[in-house]
């Protein structure tokens, strides 16, 4: 190792993994009206929009994250998200028009709330380790709501596989 390299600590690994969820959200706001355009069941379309304003405001959130660590907000390239939205843009080309499609809509969101959900609970430990106590209380109150979204959407899920029997 050269003795010249700065020594990396937690705060640095704090805010270099709030970049990535910042810019991860980014994504995210824009991913998901089109998911909600795609969706065929009611509830799902509703679910995903809602989910959309949740999103600004886990935004907005971060932003105050970023203020009480004296931070300007900003983000950083997150290879992880595009490759989650990625495929899930490849189910809503792939299965348009079939029955399955919000089958696989709903698996492409729940990677990406899985995604979050290991984010906003790693930040938040990290936050309370760090003494920052007010910004572990914002992440912790996302964590939660990524964490309905998920219950949520597996409800549908099984409610999706209900339908499909009903049918068959
Ligand atoms: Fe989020
Ligand atoms: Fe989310």
């Amino acid at each position: 190792m050269a003795s010249t390299s700065k020594e990396m600590t937690l705060d640095d690994l704090f805010l270099d993994t709030l970049k990535d969820i910042y810019y991860a959200e980014k994504q995210i706001v824009k991913a998901l009206p089109k998911m909600a355009k795609a969706a065929q069941d009611p509830n799902l379309k509703a679910g995903f929009e809602k989910h959309r304003d949740e999103t600004d405001g886990h935004i907005e959130r971060l932003e105050q994250v970023f203020e009480l660590i004296g931070k300007p907000a900003r983000g950083k390239t997150c290879d992880a998200i595009l490759g989650i939205l990625e495929e899930g843009k490849s189910i809503i080309e792939d299965y348009k028009g079939t029955i399955t499609l919000d089958a696989g809509l709903i698996a492409a969101a729940q990677a990406v709330e899985h995604y979050e959900m290991a984010r906003y609970g790693t930040l938040r430990t990290w936050a309370q380790q760090l003494g920052y106590r007010e910004a572990a209380k914002l992440l912790e109150t996302t964590l939660l709501e990524e964490r309905a979204t998920d219950q949520t959407l597996t409800k549908l899920a099984e409610a999706g596989g209900d339908n499909a029997k009903a049918a068959a």
